[in-house]
């Protein structure tokens, strides 16, 4: 069952890796790879990898039919869509029409389901859990977040060569990077830098 954790441990293909919140789901999903220039970020090869993203928490999907090549298919194009609209809404840019028909189109079908377990303390998703349900989920959290209020917190990280897009849902509203371990702290060692530079 959901509950508010987002964030997963991205790769770099030059090797490493670092954690990165999103700040939503739907938005951690736009990080799972991508077309073109992204393609190298891929991590949703076969339709499995999409059955074992949905499955991590917080969403915990278990996929009880297994995902289909049709499904990945699709679960590329909401992706591509949330990348698309974030930067979009990131940059205060109009979406475009055809990025909402995606989105909307993908929210039509059933979502997830919650099932109370016997103990009814506990939840989960009622059988059968399919991807095309889970993608519903993601598309409808994406519709809340563009119409919502934290829809003026979508952000690029502030580094110039990070296109990572987060929704900033701290209270103060003042994040800035992708993460701190990455961005954040690669900036403040130039500034230090710059400081001493000045000073000597
Ligand atoms: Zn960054």
């Amino acid at each position: 069952m959901r509950t508010n954790a987002t964030g997963r441990v991205l790769h770099d293909p030059k090797g490493g890796s670092f954690r990165f919140d999103a700040g939503a789901l739907c938005l951690d999903f736009a990080h799972t790879g991508g077309e073109g220039q992204y393609a190298i970020f891929e991590t949703l090869h076969e339709p499995a990898d999409l059955g074992e993203w949905l499955a991590q928490p917080p969403l915990a999907a278990v996929m009880t039919v297994p995902v289909t090549a049709h499904e990945l298919t699709t679960a590329k194009t909401l992706r591509q869509a949330i990348w698309d609209a974030a930067h979009a809404r990131a940059e205060r840019r109009p979406l475009h029409a055809g990025t909402v028909a995606i989105i909307n189109r993908i929210a039509a079908a059933a979502p997830l389901i919650p099932a109370l377990a016997a103990d009814a303390t506990t939840a989960g998703w009622a059988p059968p859990v399919r991807a095309t349900q889970a993608l519903s989920t993601l598309a409808r959290e994406m519709i809340e977040l563009l119409s919502g209020p934290l829809s003026e917190r979508i952000r690029e990280c502030a580094s110039d060569n990070c296109p990572l897009v987060f929704v900033d849902t701290s209270r103060p509203g003042a994040r800035r990077w992708c993460a701190m371990e990455r961005c954040g702290n690669r900036h403040k060692l130039r500034a230090l830098r710059a400081r001493q530079a000045t000073v000597s």
